[in-house]
């Protein structure tokens, strides 16, 4: 893909270096906004995260109610039900990009890697491809590769979705991959665009 990163994209990055910053201006956080969303939402992005409680993208990203569609589960992975989840706001809500967010010292892939999945079986299923791909390339820090990874092959298979394919060839949406760093709180763009 050789989409342009958009201004959309540059208002998540802007909104995480006043996060880094300690500069946090929380906007559309009050009652006018409230009121001003109550009949109607726009979110300009989706987010799909991890649940780990350390990552909450309203906060890390300085933006609002209204702003996000955010879709979260353990280790940032999409399946059937994320899959419509997703969809529904890219195709109502004229989100114009997705950002699928891995993060540091992911507990779900961690649990791929150490092959410990009991409980976990159908998200496991999910990144097993990913940390394959890199046990097999023998990285250093297999964790932190296969996060990223996770993030960029689910970034892959949102791009092939016919639905989201569609919005991306109509230039209605762009699909990018990021990883989270929890001490510095810095989001990395992984999408190579
Ligand atoms: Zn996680």
């Amino acid at each position: 893909m050789t989409t342009k990163k958009s201004k959309v994209l540059d208002l998540l990055i802007e909104g995480n270096k006043r996060f880094v910053n300690n500069k946090s201006e929380n906007p559309n956080r009050n009652e006018e906004r409230r009121k001003a969303i109550s009949s109607k939402q726009s979110p300009f992005a989706i987010i799909v995260g991890c649940s780990d409680s350390r990552v909450s993208p309203e906060i890390i990203f300085d933006v609002g109610l209204g702003d996000l569609f955010v879709v979260r589960v353990a280790g940032n992975v999409i399946g059937s039900i994320e899959l419509e989840s997703i969809e529904y706001s890219a195709l109502n809500l004229n989100s114009s990009i997705i950002l699928v967010l891995g993060h540091e010292n992911c507990r779900a892939v961690n649990a791929v890697v150490q092959n410990k999945t009991a409980n976990l079986e159908k998200i496991a299923e999910l990144i097993e491809p990913s940390v394959k791909k890199e046990q097999e390339s023998e990285t250093n820090n297999i964790l932190e590769q296969a996060i990223k990874t996770n993030a960029l092959n689910m970034k892959d298979l949102l791009e092939k979705s016919p639905n989201i394919e569609k919005l991306i060839q109509d230039k209605k949406i762009e699909v990018h991959a990021a990883y989270y760093n929890l001490k510095t709180g810095l989001v990395e763009l992984l999408s190579k665009d």
